[in-house]
């Protein structure tokens, strides 16, 4: 008989507020009365004795696939009764599966539908699209349900995603499948990276984690500037696209003022200057790639033809030294070629290897750039100082060293004089 759902007074509380609250779509696998249900049951328990008591009640284990060394993580219940039984039996074992996502994580719905048939033969129903490590996280599995579960969404074309100290899921937003401000083929990017480190991915053996992210321009839809070691985001090195026709409608519809006050004085670095005749100008030269003028005037204005990315290193929200955004290592490199995807290949693999002997244990790319020096960085993966390399908005990670001769004896002079 289907287990009954105990009351959930603290639960309840969830669904009060405006928005959808996952507690409704875990009562509703409960009361499905199907296989999975009694395992939901007993996970709204085990929950709400968590808020009651203000403690987790899970712990890890070792839990995997046959030939894999992650991808999985185990969860198995603390919460005991006195006979030292778990008090929620059906949610004792609730492990999650992290399956890597397409790149661009769009799907058609038959894939989704056979997704959610595995999960509810072998799991909970329950499914995360997607996790904050870019995976779809299928969660809540016993131990031996695992494996089958896996072979059966390994059958349909999908992989294990990273976990633990190894390379982890690769994330890439939708880019050019459909979005137009896109400067990259972001997809090709992501799958080349994924292919090329696939046992770093499966086999945990770094330091710990390291994370790639592409996005195809710079609204930086992946939050790749704060949340990869490795980030890829698409820009172009020519002149913006303006649509004089176009922008001068913008003007007639929405106003003078409307333009100067939500574009013009919006320009991080004053690029922008809007003309006597309702034309617009651009200092192209002072442009910084934000995308804010673009987003804002979208039939007006677009990228320009001359695209490639800006690769940037060691972001991270929050590491033990703050948080981190991404340092710019390579300000613009074409991405067209073969041979293009190839030094790309390259410099991932240099930057991984470099991670991997240089890092301590559980420190970040962005710790160990900062503990070692960027300069170190860069000598260790081959990669020559560029004054175009950026920290942060208008600085640069170095300091002039010319001329530092004659001022330390200056200095020295001084002190003895
Ligand atoms: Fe200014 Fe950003 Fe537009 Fe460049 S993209 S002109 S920096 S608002």
């Amino acid at each position: 008989m289907a287990k009954k759902l105990q009351d959930t007074p603290m639960l309840d509380q969830l669904e009060s507020g405006p928005w959808p609250s996952f507690i409704t779509g875990l009562k509703r696998l409960a009361n499905d009365g199907k296989e999975y249900s009694d395992m939901v049951v007993d996970l709204l328990g085990q929950l709400e004795t968590s808020y009651q008591t203000k403690k987790g009640y899970w712990k890890g284990g070792t839990v995997g696939v046959i030939g894999y060394g992650g991808g999985v993580i185990p969860r198995f219940t603390e919460l005991l009764d006195e006979s030292k039984k778990p008090m929620f039996p059906a949610a004792a074992e609730f492990h999650t599966l992290r399956i890597m996502p397409p790149p661009g994580m769009h799907y058609d719905t038959a894939t989704i539908r056979k997704f959610c048939d595995i999960w509810e033969q072998y799991g909970s129903g329950l499914i995360a699209f997607h996790g904050q490590s870019g995976d779809i996280m299928f969660q809540g599995c016993t131990t031996d349900n695992v494996q089958p579960a896996f072979d059966a969404l390994n059958e349909m074309g999908f992989d294990l995603g990273g976990a633990g100290p190894a390379v982890r899921t690769g994330m890439s937003c939708v880019g050019a499948a459909r979005c137009e401000h896109s400067c990259t083929d972001e997809g090709r990017a992501m799958r080349m990276l994924v292919n090329a480190f696939l046992d770093d991915m499966h086999r945990p053996a770094l330091p710990y984690k390291f994370k790639f992210k592409v996005s195809g321009c710079g609204n930086d839809c992946m939050n790749s500037i704060q949340r990869a070691d490795m980030s890829m985001i698409g820009t172009w090195r020519d002149d913006m696209k303006v649509d004089q026709g176009e922008f001068k409608n913008y003007v007639e519809t929405k106003g003078r003022k409307w333009i100067v006050d939500n574009v013009i004085t919006r320009c991080p670095t004053q690029a922008l200057s809007l003309n006597e005749d309702d034309t617009l100008d651009v200092k192209n030269s002072d442009c910084v790639r934000c995308m804010h003028c673009i987003n804002v005037l979208t039939k007006a204005l677009s990228p320009g033809d001359d695209k490639g990315i800006s690769i940037l290193v060691g972001g991270k929200r929050t590491l033990k030294i703050g948080d981190l955004m991404g340092t710019v290592i390579v300000p613009f490199m074409k991405l067209d070629t073969d041979e293009d995807y190839e030094k790309l290949e390259e410099l991932a693999g240099e930057m991984i290897d470099f991670f991997a002997e240089n890092a301590l244990e559980h420190e970040r790319t962005g710790e160990m750039i900062e503990r070692i020096g960027l300069i170190n960085f860069l000598e260790g993966i081959g990669l020559d100082v560029d004054p175009n390399m950026v920290t942060q908005p208008r600085s640069n990670p170095y300091i002039r060293m010319d001329g530092w001769d004659e001022e330390a004896k200056k200095w020295f002079e001084r002190k003895a004089g």
